[in-house]
């Protein structure tokens, strides 16, 4: 949901960015007319009224807040309302406005889930009082207990039979959450607004209130004062003057909808139109709903609506809600929600930010939605990047940077949320700010045509398109399209805390000419949980001159790092950690230590003579070699002074083992080193071991065998006649072969 202006924190970066932004303006096409530049004395006292308002807003909302948590109690649905999925609602309410009360009948189409379902249990706040209930159109009985009504089916449903409820009530809303259903005086002019994300949609209307259950249509009617117009989700299909002092406004919403995002929002609004031509034939409008006094300035403030829709619709996919429209209706809550097709949004504010977030979420939020509220990054944190991602699509790389380093979240708690009981707890700018991180930093590790691929094949996949999903379904399409393994990545950034501190060092060796090895070691500080970061593509650079890149995994602790530069400008001078910051971390130098470079040696053959060194930098030489636990392959060893490592392997396999290195004055380093040897493979009769079968073989297995001579290579190749025992008929076997046309040799045993 909703754009809190309390996620407003680094105005700084924010007008840096804006500013940059406008400089390098190129407008993108529009069937609008273009926008203005925001002067910088705006943004400035933009933001200044953004922190007051937010001050305000809070301590009355907290106020709120008290009792309507213990009225609640809950997070999520009853396990007995999994028996039934909603199809359609009908809400039906007239308001009266004077009296701040509404009275409204709902009715409910839902299929059954299981066989033998004789009771429905429905979200409704306990304050509102329920005249009767009727079930496919009969008398039914219902009971209640607290904020839940069951009602009693005359006859038992089966699987995927339909069954429609139908609810009449009446009563004055509770407020509370970020707001529900208010009934306000707003610079003299009356205001009824509601806003019910994350669970107060039941504070007003009776439902299924949770988002994995969205009907696939709702209609909404709606009977109040006739100087006032009511603004809601989908296509206005009736507005009728009743001739009474009331007017009716019907409403039909034709793509799937989370109950969270129906709302209203009436007042004596002025209103205009734009239009997003989307097809040479086609386009869809734009309406917008703002306070008479604040015509003049939304227009202009509203201005970059349809470039934004353009943009993000280039970005992801077409505008989801196509058929329908987008609008804006304005709201006295100090922020803006992204209701479906209609956005709530504080009147006479006009944060591109704001603005474009809201929008983002009708790709990300409504049409596809977080499964609950545990996984609301997947609303807010992906609407927060489309922020980042709107300045970009104005600016360059420079602008996309600077906002997304106004939004560093570098205190504790995880992205997933833990607490969904609590709104606050829900919409953290942890949520907000770090899971839009979590997106910019998936972009560079996947890339960055892979990452749009993502974004447009979420956007498009009939298991996600209008329905509800999981991060980890999103992390499975992310591997899916990228062919990555992106499980630690996901792990580590949603569900851990804090991000890495890397320490970082290098030491640079000429290698003739102006080309140089560079050694890089890299190391996580943090203390914090996870004490790794995975990250599989973090960028590595070295300045010589200028920087050259390197994209490599870091997904240990610490790592070492080799890169040869050709053709250097100037011999190397410094390396960096993640210099366009993709990664939300930071980064220290440190001086280069004593390191064991490689933790692999060669790969060696079976019976062959082997030899390689470990390679050891930094610090002083000459290095004292030891392994300190484990053991090198067998018949190999390690030379303690010059770490060469040799002996002919008589067994083949993987060994790992601990190598250490001890500078001379001081400074050690170990790293554990996995070392492969393959089989040797082998002639029969050729017990030699020289690659081929002839006299020298019989010569050497009458040695072996009389004289103590060395055994054959091995010993199954001197089991000529494959008797499993190597003895003078095998050398009677091969010379008969050699010279006779016996024969040929067998595999031995
Ligand atoms: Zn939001």
């Amino acid at each position: 949901m909703l754009y809190l202006l309390s996620s407003w924190k680094t105005y700084g970066s924010l007008i840096l960015a804006l500013a940059i932004s406008f400089m390098a303006v190129s407008t993108p096409a529009t069937t609008a007319a273009s926008f203005q530049r925001i002067p910088m004395e705006q943004a400035i006292r933009e933001s200044k009224e953004a922190h007051a308002l937010e001050q305000q807003m809070k301590a009355r909302q907290l106020e709120k807040q008290r009792g309507l948590q213990e009225a609640l109690g809950i997070a999520g649905a009853l396990p007995s309302q999994y028996q039934y999925d909603v199809k359609y609602y009908k809400m039906d309410m007239r308001v009266n406005v004077p009296a701040e009360t509404i009275y409204a009948r709902i009715d409910m189409i839902s299929t059954a889930t299981q066989d033998n379902v004789t009771f429905c249990d429905i979200d409704l706040f306990s304050n509102m009082a329920i005249d009767s209930v009727r079930v496919d159109d009969g008398p039914a009985t219902f009971t209640r207990d607290g904020n839940v009504y069951r009602v009693n089916l005359p006859a038992p449903v089966n699987t995927g039979q339909p069954f429609t409820v139908r609810t009449w009530y009446r009563g004055h809303p509770t407020e509370g959450g970020f707001q529900a259903f208010a009934f306000e005086i707003v610079q003299g002019q009356t205001l009824v607004s509601t806003l019910s994300e994350p669970y107060l949609a039941r504070t007003w209307w009776p439902c299924k209130d949770y988002p994995d259950d969205k009907a696939d249509s709702v209609d909404v009617v709606v009977n109040y004062p006739v100087n006032m117009f009511c603004a809601s989700n989908g296509t206005m299909v009736g507005n009728v003057n009743n001739g009474d002092g009331t007017r009716t406004t019907s409403w039909k919403i034709r793509y799937p909808i989370a109950t969270y995002l129906v709302s209203l929002a009436m007042s004596n609004y002025s209103h205009w139109r734009d239009w997003m031509k989307y097809a040479p034939t086609d386009s869809m409008p734009v309406d917008y709903w703002v306070f008479p006094g604040d015509s003049s300035d939304a227009r202009s403030g509203y201005s970059p609506t349809v470039a934004m829709l353009d943009t993000l619709s280039r970005l992801f996919g077409l505008y989801p809600f196509i058929n329908e429209k987008y609008a804006m209706s304005a709201f006295n809550w100090g922020g803006a929600m992204e209701h479906q097709t209609n956005t709530s949004i504080i009147r006479n504010y006009y944060a591109q930010s704001m603005i474009v977030h809201e929008m983002g979420h009708q790709w990300w939020g409504d049409m596809i939605t977080c499964r609950d509220w545990h996984h609301v990054w997947m609303n807010e944190g992906f609407a927060s990047y489309v922020e980042a991602l709107w300045f970009e699509s104005l600016g360059t790389f420079t602008d996309l940077r600077n906002y997304m380093n106004g939004m560093r979240y570098t205190l504790g708690g995880s992205i997933y949320c833990i607490d969904t009981t609590n709104v606050w707890a829900i919409f953290d700018s942890r949520v907000y700010d770090k899971g839009a991180w979590a997106l910019h930093m998936l972009r560079h590790v996947v890339s960055d045509p892979t990452f749009f691929s993502i974004m447009q094949t979420f956007y498009d996949d009939p298991r996600y398109k209008w329905k509800d999903v999981t991060t980890e379904q999103f992390r499975d399409l992310c591997e899916q399209v990228s062919g990555m393994d992106l499980h630690g990545f996901f792990q580590d950034w949603i569900y851990g805390t804090y991000y890495p501190k890397y320490n970082y060092s290098f030491l640079s060796e000429p290698r003739g000419g102006n080309n140089y090895r560079v050694y890089v070691h890299v190391r996580q500080t943090q203390t914090t949980s996870p004490q790794t970061f995975r990250m599989p593509i973090i960028d590595l650079s070295v300045n010589a001159g200028s920087y050259v890149d390197f994209h490599v995994p870091m997904m240990d602790s610490e790592k070492d790092y080799v890169f040869d530069l050709t053709n250097a400008l100037t011999p190397p001078n410094g390396v960096a950690v993640d210099r366009n910051d993709w990664i939300l971390k930071t980064a220290t130098s440190e001086s280069y230590a004593v390191h064991v470079i490689y933790d692999t040696l060669m790969t060696g053959q079976q019976f062959i003579s082997y030899q390689d060194s470990v390679i050891v930098r930094g610090g002083s030489k000459p290095y004292t070699y030891s392994v300190t636990s484990g053991s090198l392959p067998a018949e190999l060893t390690l030379n303690s002074t010059t770490g060469i490592v040799s002996g002919t392997p008589t067994d083949s396999g993987s060994v790992t083992f601990t190598v250490s290195a001890t500078g001379t004055s001081g400074g050690s380093d170990s790293k554990q080193i996995t070392m492969r040897i393959t089989p040797k493979t082998y002639v029969p009769g050729d017990a030699s071991h020289d690659g081929a079968v002839n006299i020298s073989d019989a010569v050497y297995l009458i040695a072996y065998i009389f004289s103590g001579g060395p055994v054959p290579v091995p010993m199954t190749a001197g089991d000529v006649n494959g008797s499993c025992a190597v003895n003078i008929s095998d050398a009677v076997y091969l010379i008969s072969y050699i010279f006779s046309g016996g024969p040929a040799p067998l595999p031995g045993c």
